[in-house]
């Protein structure tokens, strides 16, 4: 196995592959990744697009730590033109919620620590400050049940949508 296949397995989000990888200092690791598709769908009308139209700054997303080493995953979003709104678009990715610099699976770990240690200790281990940390735990606590993955599916009376 090569370096880069070693660490596109390690990072396993199957979107994504590392072109760069830095340590910076001695307890962070930068992978720098892009998508391996290039295609997002327009959030007004739904159509597929492929035409990439630039691609936003770079932004530091936080993610699992690897071997202890806080990890932050440094990403381009592209941004695409739908042919039929005429409008550009920041692609959507299912690994990470917009406007946010953590990755999903961080969040829920985040989340599960603070479900049985304080949010100060929490804040403390993980470099965040104790708002950060209360946010991401409120926010997965209010998730309705049907984002939250891993949970079946169940049809209730009264459930809209
Ligand atoms: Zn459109």
């Amino acid at each position: 196995m090569n370096n880069s296949e070693l660490l596109n397995r390690l990072l396993g989000i199957q979107k994504l592959h590392v072109v760069k990888s830095d340590f910076i200092g001695e307890e962070k690791l930068h992978l720098e990744v892009e998508s391996n598709l290039s295609v997002a769908s327009c959030p007004d009308c739904g159509r597929v697009s492929d035409q990439i139209h630039d691609e936003s700054e770079a932004q530091m997303i936080r993610d699992l730590s690897i071997a202890e080493r806080r990890c932050y995953l440094v990403y381009r979003a592209g941004r695409f033109k739908c042919e039929q709104c005429k409008k550009t678009f920041v692609e959507r990715v299912e690994w990470k919620r917009s406007n946010v610099s953590y990755t999903e699976r961080y969040e829920r770990y985040v989340y599960q620590r603070v479900r049985r240690e304080s949010v100060s200790q929490v804040a403390q281990d993980e470099g965040l400050s104790e708002e950060a940390v209360q946010a991401i735990f409120e926010y997965r606590a209010h998730l309705p049940w049907r984002a939250v993955p891993g949970k079946k599916r169940r049809r209730h009376a009264g459930t809209h949508k």
